[in-house]
C-alpha cells in the first residue's frame, strides 16, 4: 500500500510555518491541531493549496470523529523509533460544500454538497487506480496539500480544503448533511467488504466491534436482509443493535457468550480498536467458505499463526477505506434508503474535542461524534 495513505488515515495532518513564496495564491484556513501526541487540541491558522484547475475548494460543514483519528492523536500507529509527525490537524470524514473552483472542473458546480474521505489524490493512471482502488495509487502521495517535503499536511478539523475534483464524492442535494460525514470513512470501510464478499439477503454475518464502523455495518448488512449478531464488550449498546436490525448480540466479557456459534457464518467484519484474538472469530467462519474481514486497526494486536492453524480453511483478508467509485456508490446508496450513522454533533472547540476524545476512547459514544465545523471561531 501506498505508505502515505495509512500515513493520513493513521497519522492526520502535519502544520508547518510556511515562507512568504509558500503562501502566495495559498487559500487561508482555519483548523484545530495537536502538537504533540496526547496534548490538547488548539485553534491554529494555516493555508492550503492554491486552487488548480481540476480542483475545488470545499467549505467544510461538518467533520467525523474515527477512531483513527485517536490512534493518531496518541501516535498509537507510529513505527518504532520513528519521528512523530506533529503538530497535526486529524479529521478524514468531511462533508461540506463547493465555494469555489478551478477553470476545467466538470463533476461539480459552485453550490454542491462535496464531501472528502480519507484520501486527497491518485494519480487515475495506475494499475490499482485503473482497478477502482484508488487510496492505493501507486503513483500519487494522496495526502492533503502535500508539498514536497512532505510538510504540509493537513486534515478535516478544518473550516476547507482544496482537492482535486476527481477525488470528492458528490453528495446528493437534500442529504442529511450533519450525518454524511462518517460516510466517507466510517461508511465506505465496512461497505466495501461487505460487497466485496458478496454478502446476500439470509447470509449469516456478524459484526465484532460495535462503534462508528460497526453500527454502519449493522445497518448495511440489515438492510440486506442478513441475519446479523453483533460481539462487543459491553451490556450498553444491546438495545441498540436490536432496534438497527440485528439479531442477536453476544458480550464477548462472558466466556461463554459464543458457545454454540462456532462454524455458522458466511461473513464476519471486524471493526475492533484494541487488542483481541483472531481466533475467536475466525472460528466461528463456515469451513471452507466463511470470510472474515479485518478493518479495525489495534496498535498492539498480533496475529497467532499457530492459533489460527486450529481453524483451517477460512478465508481472512484486511480492508482499507474503498476506492473513489465505491464511495459514491455508498454515498448514493446511504442517502437514497436513508441509512445514516447515528451521530452527537459537537462545537469545534478544543475542550469538545477533549471531552470527545476520552468518550471514544471510554467507549461512550453512540455512535459518532461529529464536529460542527461553522462553529470554529
Ligand atoms: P469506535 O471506538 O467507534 O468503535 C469500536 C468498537 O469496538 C466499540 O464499540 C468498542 O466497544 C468495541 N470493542 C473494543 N474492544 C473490543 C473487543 N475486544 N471485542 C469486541 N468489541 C470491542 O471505533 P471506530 O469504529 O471509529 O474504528 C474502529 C477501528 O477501525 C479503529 O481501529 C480504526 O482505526 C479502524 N479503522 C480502519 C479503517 C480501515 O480502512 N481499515 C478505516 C477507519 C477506521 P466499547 O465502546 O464498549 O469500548
Ligand atoms: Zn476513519
Amino acid at each position: 500500500m501506498n505508505k502515505n495513505i495509512m500515513t493520513l488515515l493513521l497519522a492526520g495532518a502535519m502544520l508547518s510555518s510556511l515562507s512568504a513564496a509558500e503562501t502566495e495564491n495559498r487559500i487561508p484556513a482555519r483548523g484545530l491541531a495537536l502538537d504533540k501526541p496526547g496534548s490538547d487540541f488548539r485553534i491554529v491558522d494555516f493555508t492550503r493549496d492554491a486552487l488548480g484547475p481540476k480542483d475545488i475548494l470545499i467549505e467544510i460543514d461538518y467533520s467525523g470523529i474515527c477512531h483513527s483519528d485517536i490512534h493518531s492523536a496518541l501516535n498509537e500507529h507510529a513505527a518504532p523509533g520513528s519521528k512523530p509527525l506533529f503538530p497535526i490537524i486529524p479529521g478524514h470524514e468531511m462533508a461540506g460544500h463547493v465555494v469555489r473552483m478551478g477553470s476545467e472542473v466538470k463533476k461539480f458546480a459552485v453550490g454542491d454538497l462535496a464531501g472528502v474521505g480519507c484520501f486527497v489524490d491518485s494519480c487515475g493512471e495506475c494499475r490499482e487506480c485503473k482497478r477502482g482502488l484508488e487510496q492505493f495509487c501507486l503513483v500519487r502521495d494522496p495526502v492533503p496539500n502535500l508539498l514536497k517535503d512532505g510538510r504540509n499536511f493537513r486534515g478535516g478539523y478544518s473550516n476547507r480544503i482544496v482537492v482535486p475534483e476527481r477525488n470528492a464524492i458528490k453528495i446528493p442535494a437534500g442529504a442529511e448533511l450533519s450525518r454524511v460525514a462518517p460516510l466517507l470513512c466510517a461508511g465506505i470501510t465496512v461497505w466495501s467488504p461487505i460487497h466485496f464478499s458478496k454478502v446476500k439477503k439470509g447470509d449469516t454475518v456478524g459484526v465484532a466491534g460495535f462503534g462508528g464502523l460497526g453500527h454502519m455495518a449493522v445497518k448495511y448488512l440489515a438492510d440486506l436482509g442478513a441475519k446479523v449478531t453483533v460481539f462487543d464488550i459491553t451490556e450498553e449498546k444491546r438495545d441498540d443493535a436490536l432496534r438497527m436490525g440485528a439479531e442477536r448480540y453476544v458480550n464477548m466479557k462472558q466466556p461463554e457468550a459464543a458457545g454454540g456459534l462456532a462454524d455458522s457464518f458466511d461473513f464476519i467484519i471486524s471493526t475492533i480498536p484494541s487488542d483481541y484474538r483472531l481466533t475467536d472469530y475466525a472460528k466461528l467462519l463456515k469451513y471452507g467458505a466463511g470470510e472474515l474481514a479485518v478493518v479495525g486497526l489495534p496498535p498492539t494486536a498480533s496475529v497467532k499463526i499457530l492459533e489460527l492453524l486450529a481453524v483451517p480453511h477460512r478465508k481472512i483478508y484486511t480492508s482499507v477505506v474503498g476506492g473513489i467509485g465505491e464511495h459514491q456508490e455508498c454515498m448514493d446508496y446511504s442517502v437514497a434508503h436513508g441509512i445514516y450513522p447515528e451521530v452527537k454533533i459537537i462545537p469545534a472547540t478544543p475542550e469538545a474535542l477533549k471531552e470527545a476524545y476520552q468518550n471514544v476512547i471510554d467507549g461512550k459514544v453512540k455512535f459518532r461524534y461529529v464536529i460542527d465545523m461553522k462553529t470554529l471561531k
